[in-house]
């Protein structure tokens, strides 16, 4: 196997370029676990790991941020990024376990494309945008075009995950998971909210209930008609309950290894239900 080490992004383009069989790999959470099983065994590997322009998150000038593909969990659980998107920091702090959050990256949950991945509705509760490079162009892609399916996404051969743009919304967000397990687990059903009090929306995306992540739309829409999302501070359980049935319904899951399509329907609304509550407690 060999194995190219790059210092800059454009360093690892022409790698790729040359070698366009080669596996990227950022923190290898995912990928050392499909080469130690033997699902993989790639000839060529490009490690992004020392490429720093892939390490650093900006603000930009209309509000939002972009965060590197090559920045680990561990710097959105605390500091400024907590702040700024308070449902990242809750989904890092749910990923594995402190050696995989050091370790492990936005850009390998997007490359991977689990509808399991636990930074992946936090993305699509927000609307982020990924950035997208290769050696002839660089293009933007919204999230919800950029999954495609269970571990599918858009990104062509010859292109690296550069970054991801997230609006900073203004209101109330947060992330939840269940899992077989309390500690070190994979999701069994997940769900972002985030509400935005300035456009008096409400945004719900569902993790490992579908082959893609899933934004309940009609739920949204249905609870904006129902509740001033901008002056309300509390809302009512029936409300709250029946949010969570709508989210439910919007949910498209299956029965696997982890659990059967009803629980994890049942699940979504709970979890639903508990995040507007948290959102709208007194
Ligand atoms: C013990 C354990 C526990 C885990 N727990 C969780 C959990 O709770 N929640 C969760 O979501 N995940 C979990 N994972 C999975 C993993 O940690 C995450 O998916 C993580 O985000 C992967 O990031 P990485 O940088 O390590 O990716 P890598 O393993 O380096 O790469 C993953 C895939 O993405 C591709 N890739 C990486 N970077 C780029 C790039 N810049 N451009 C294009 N393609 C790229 C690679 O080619 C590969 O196909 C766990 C893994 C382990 C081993």
């Amino acid at each position: 196997m060999t194995v190219a080490i790059p210092l800059t992004i454009s360093e690892a383009l022409d790698a790729l370029s040359s070698n366009p069989d080669a596996r990227l790999i950022q923190g290898g959470t995912d990928m050392m676990v499909e080469i130690n099983f033997n699902h993989l065994k790639p000839h060529n590997i490009i490690a992004l790991r020392r490429i720093k322009e892939l390490r650093t998150w900006t603000k930009n000038t209309d509000g939002s941020i972009t965060i590197g593909a090559g920045v680990p969990y561990q710097e959105m659980e605390t500091g400024e990024l907590k702040q700024l998107v308070p449902a990242l920091a809750e989904a890092a702090r749910t990923v594995g376990s402190p050696q995989i959050r050091a370790a492990g990256t936005l850009g390998g949950n997007l490359g991977t494309c689990s509808p399991a991945g636990d930074g992946l509705p936090v993305l699509f509760a927000v609307d982020a945008v990924v950035h997208l490079q290769s050696n002839e162009v660089s293009r933007q892609l919204s999230i919800h075009d950029f999954m495609l399916g269970v571990k599918r996404n858009a990104r062509n051969a010859n292109e690296i995950i550069t970054a991801v743009t997230i609006p900073v919304l203004n209101g109330w967000q947060g992330y939840t998971k269940v899992g077989v397990r309390n500690a070190m687990v994979i999701s069994v059903a997940s769900a972002c909210l985030a509400v935005d009090k300035p456009t008096k929306s409400v945004r719900i995306a569902l993790g490992a209930v579908g082959p893609t992540i899933i934004r309940c739309r009609d739920a949204e829409s249905w609870l904006t008609q129902q509740f001033d999302l901008s002056t309300s501070t509390k809302i009512e359980l029936d409300l709250a309950k029946e949010f969570g049935r709508r989210v439910a319904l919007e949910s498209k899951p299956i029965d696997d290894h982890r659990s059967t399509a009803e629980y994890r329907r049942h699940a979504v609304s709970v979890l639903a239900q508990r995040l507007i509550t948290r959102a709208y407690p007194s």
